[in-house]
């Protein structure tokens, strides 16, 4: 089984979107859930090839395309399971779905996976590539996400903000609901970026 190397973030197994090209050349990543639909960004902030980040779970699919002047190697893969390697690591270990090689899909790409291929397509062939091509970024209304910021202050998206005195976080002082609107808490923690 092959395997592809995650990044871990506060403990949560996350991949990038990234890439971009032009007609001579490029290269994209792009992540779908299990229907192949797109899924929710942890963040959009781009940071030079890389333009979301997605939390992994199995059965997620992983698209990997590139080219040299529009001809295609495309990968697609679906992650069986995240395992952690000896060296601490985080990986996906994925299996190769259908694979476009010399103008064909081998086996045939299955319908739910076309617009996801379609979009690691026109992402490598993007130039200046500055922002994801396959995400979800329709608010989310099943949880109430609080992110925090460099200053150690807690952002809601129900507009509240909470700072907590021990510079705890919610998981660490159990709040598994947020107290202005009572959804379930989601949370991520302020990631240094170099
Ligand atoms: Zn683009
Ligand atoms: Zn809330």
């Amino acid at each position: 089984m092959r395997r592809i190397r995650l990044e871990k973030i506060h403990n949560t197994p996350t991949l990038w979107e990234k890439g971009g090209g032009g007609a001579r050349a490029g290269t994209a990543v792009i992540i779908a859930d299990s229907n192949g639909a797109p899924k929710q960004p942890m963040n959009t902030r781009s940071m030079g090839v890389r333009h979301a980040l997605f939390r992994i779970e199995p059965g997620d699919h992983v698209i990997k395309a590139n080219h040299r002047n529009l001809h295609f190697n495309i990968k697609v893969y679906r992650v069986e399971r995240v395992i952690t390697g000896t060296n601490h690591n985080l990986y996906a270990e994925v299996s190769l779905v259908s694979e476009y090689r010399m103008g064909k899909w081998n086996p045939p790409l299955p319908t739910y996976l076309e617009a996801a291929a379609d979009a690691a397509v026109k992402k490598a062939t993007c130039s200046h590539c500055s922002a994801a091509h396959y995400a979800d970024t329709a608010p989310r209304t099943d949880v109430c996400i609080w992110e925090e910021d460099e200053d150690g202050t807690w952002w809601t998206t129900c507009g509240g903000s909470f700072v907590f005195v021990n510079g705890g976080s919610p998981t660490e002082d159990r709040f598994a609901y947020c107290p202005y609107c009572g959804r379930p808490l989601e949370e991520y923690c302020y990631e240094e970026v170099e």
